[in-house]
């Protein structure tokens, strides 16, 4: 047989046809280096052998014994397939029965050895295993499927966790032509194991040590090649220009005290980092984090007002229409008295305020356009449209990004480009990134805490039900909306029961998401409140449906608004005192607690319900915590302790295998990976000794930029 290299496509490797090479193509698997790479989301202990007179109904065991019969049936209604064995330790005998499997028959024979993985049970006075892992024992070879930690993998449609652990097997051969990146002193230094041995042992680990120790040593990696980047962009970024921004003290007092309340401290001490970093002509790569409604807008338009008598564009751009023309008014309001000319450029409007008459006008938009390009305007709101090949600022000096995770690193770059001096970057966010994870996954921005909420902000009362006390939370919407209040209903309603079933596609989550909001609005619109306005927003709807309906509800054209997430981000509705989330346990803290920051906007007493029907204690004592903390951040630390940092990078999105997600947050390990990014960088700025290095952190950061 000829040898396996791990370049060769997948389709090299024994028993992968045509098919199959489509099945794992769907797992991003093309080479067999690629399968090599493709990591065991988790492991199930099957490690140790038990007799049969030692176990407990309804645990988990493997059992290893020798086949006195098997056989296959048929079930007398269904029709549907049995495979039944006996088998027998020496001492005892248990059932396995397989379902759906009659192949199976010949693959197991009788006086076998074999081993079988899963749920003891019992029925009709026998001890049986159904559908158990099995694996015919080979007394030459190690098990794959049995007896030991066995690799779960994410499977996808028709490709089971059994048949890529085979396939896998089978590819490890070809382990050995693997690249270590590592200098071997820094293995030795961080008692790190081999490239190798590391892929070996994530596989098909002996014992939790051999799994413990690959881990440690594929997180290390990745956060030791985050660093590089992150090193690297930071010297670039300090080695270009940026314009020279002098904050202006004077016109800062002025706006202040035309303001109807006191910065906070958190906010003053935010906007002096931010006017400091902009004074010294070195491009400011800035995150401002601060809970919602903590008032981060008001510390980026000061800065927006420094730039603009400093002779600079500011562009401040927003994620949605609505929220881009809702900043457009707040700029106007705030900035009235610094006589600047501001504008909002989205998609479907095109307005600009003249601040000598004090006027609001409808310029065509190639006009506007014009505008921008010719510097006429200081301060330019909007969504991603002011990204367009058109927009060409005269002299932009600062972009203001809103909810900053919602864009692209891409759509930043664009932004960037083009311009003789690099702008200063100042980025928003109200999803509070616990401060581990943003040493790694946001290290190369400096940050701004706004941990301090304005005096005299009422708490939003929070409470968790279960379903069946619905009726009486509908008859307190009932009371509110006749006072005038409106309403919001998030609904999930998204069964993920088993995290081994097969991954549903993007499209397909989206579609169940849709259906369930969909019932939730039927049910409330027909049934429960017929005579109350509902309306429904889902993320299906075009962008300018969405903002219609948003618009809509905002001018209380409705009652009750029914909404997938779509409406997490910062949108103000004054107006609006109750939060009803179905199915809350669904979602992470961190999460609920955007949506709880969707009302207690205006002067009334707002309330949030939490519906959740899961029994499980886990996620009851998580909503519990919704009820009496209302920080933010300690939420996030919590989320983060509770569900690992997925939820803050979005899994998919971020290209970190899961196995090293968890390292993200171990602050043992990033810093010995910091520690020694910075020494190779400081003995090798080029790279041009670590070549391998070099290649995979420009390959990362070619991924980060094209993503
Ligand atoms: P977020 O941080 O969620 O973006 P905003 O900037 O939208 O919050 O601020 C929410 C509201 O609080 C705005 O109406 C703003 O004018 C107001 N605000 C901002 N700073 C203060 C303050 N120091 N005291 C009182 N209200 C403030
Ligand atoms: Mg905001």
């Amino acid at each position: 047989m000829k040898s396996i290299d791990i370049c060769d496509p997948i389709e090299n490797l024994r028993g992968v046809n045509s098919k199959i090479t489509k099945q794992l193509e769907h797992l991003g698997i093309e080479t067999v280096r690629d399968l090599l790479l493709y990591f065991p989301r988790r492991y199930d202990d099957f490690s140790v052998t038990t007799k049969i007179k030692d176990i407990t109904i309804g645990e988990k065991y493997t059992i290893s014994g020798t086949v006195l019969s098997i056989e296959n049936n048929r079930a007398f209604r269904s029709r549907m397939a049995i495979t039944s064995a006996q088998i027998s330790d020496g001492d005892r005998t248990i059932k396995a029965i397989w379902y759906n499997q009659p192949f199976l028959i010949r693959n197991i024979h009788k006086d076998q050895k074999i081993n079988i993985s899963g749920k003891v049970g019992y029925q009709q006075k026998s001890l049986i295993m159904q559908n158990p892992a099995y694996e015919v024992l080979n007394l030459n070879s190690e098990t794959t499927h049995t007896g030991r930690l066995v690799p779960i993998y994410k499977e996808t449609r028709g490709l089971t966790s059994r048949w890529l652990r085979s396939l896998v097997k089978n590819a490890l051969t070809c382990s050995d032509q693997i690249e270590d990146i590592l200098p071997e002193d820094i293995k030795k230094k961080r008692s790190l194991i081999s490239t190798q041995s590391s892929v070996k042992q994530i596989h098909f680990p002996k014992n939790r040590k051999e799994q413990q120790e690959a881990k440690r040593r594929i997180s290390f990696d990745e956060l030791f090649l985050i660093q590089l980047v992150i090193l690297n962009s930071k010297k670039q970024l300090e080695s270009v220009g940026a314009p020279k921004i002098i904050p202006d003290i004077k016109l800062t007092k002025t706006i202040l005290s035309s303001l109807p309340f006191k910065l906070t401290d958190a906010q003053k001490k935010a906007l002096w980092q931010v006017l400091k970093d902009m004074e010294k002509g070195v491009p400011m790569n800035r995150l401002v984090e601060g809970d919602v409604g903590s008032g981060k807008t008001l510390v980026a338009l000061l800065s927006a007002a420094s730039t603009a008598k400093s002779g600079w564009q500011t562009a401040f751009m927003a994620p949605t229409e609505i929220l881009a023309s809702q900043h457009f008014t707040e700029t106007i309001k705030v900035l009235t008295d610094a006589n600047l000319n501001i504008a909002l450029l989205t998609a479907s409007e095109s307005t600009a305020y003249e601040p000598e008459l004090k006027e609001i006008y409808s310029p065509k938009k190639n006009d506007l356009i014009k505008m921008i390009n010719n510097g006429k305007i200081d301060i330019v709101l909007g969504t991603h449209s002011l990204i367009q090949d058109k927009v060409k600022f005269k002299k932009l000096g600062l972009v203001i990004l809103d909810e900053q995770h919602r864009f692209g690193v891409k759509q930043r770059a664009t932004l960037l480009k083009d311009q003789d001096f690099t702008p200063h970057l100042l980025s928003m966010t109200a999803t509070p990134i616990p401060r581990t994870l943003a040493m790694t996954a946001y290290g190369d921005l400096d940050i701004s805490l706004i941990d301090q909420m304005p005096k005299n902000r009422k708490k939003v009362i929070t409470k968790t039900a279960s379903g069946k006390e619905r009726k009486k939370e509908y008859d307190f919407i009932e009371k509110e909306v006749k006072k005038g209040r409106q309403v919001f209903v998030i609904c999930p309603k998204i069964e993920n029961k088993n995290q081994d079933d097969v991954e549903l596609t993007e499209r397909q989550l989206k579609s169940l998401k849709i259906k369930a909001v969909k019932e939730e609005y039927e049910k409330l619109s027909e049934k429960i409140f017929p005579h109350l306005k509902v309306a429904m927003l889902h993320g299906k709807m075009k962008p300018k449906e969405k903002d219609q309906i948003m618009k809509d509800f905002k001018d209380k054209k409705y009652d009750i608004l029914v909404s997938t997430s779509v409406i997490e981000v910062g949108v103000d509705v004054q107006n609006a005192t109750i939060m009803m989330i179905e199915g809350a346990d669904r979602f992470g803290l961190s999460q609920l607690h955007q949506f709880r920051g969707r009302v207690g906007r205006g002067e009334h007493q707002s309330y949030c319900f939490l519906f959740s029907d899961s029994e499980s204690e886990n996620s009851r004592i998580r909503l519990k915590i919704m009820e009496t903390c209302s920080d933010g951040f300690k939420l996030a630390e919590y989320d983060l302790k509770m569900r690992g940092p997925g939820d803050f990078l979005g899994k998919n999105q971020s290209g970190i295998p899961d196995v090293a997600m968890e390292a993200l947050i171990n602050p043992f390990l990033i810093s010995e990976a910091q520690e020694e990014a910075k020494k190779i960088i400081e003995k090798d700025p080029t790279l041009k000794k670590h070549p391998k290095i070099l290649k995979r952190i420009s390959k990362m950061t070619e991924e980060i930029h094209f993503e």
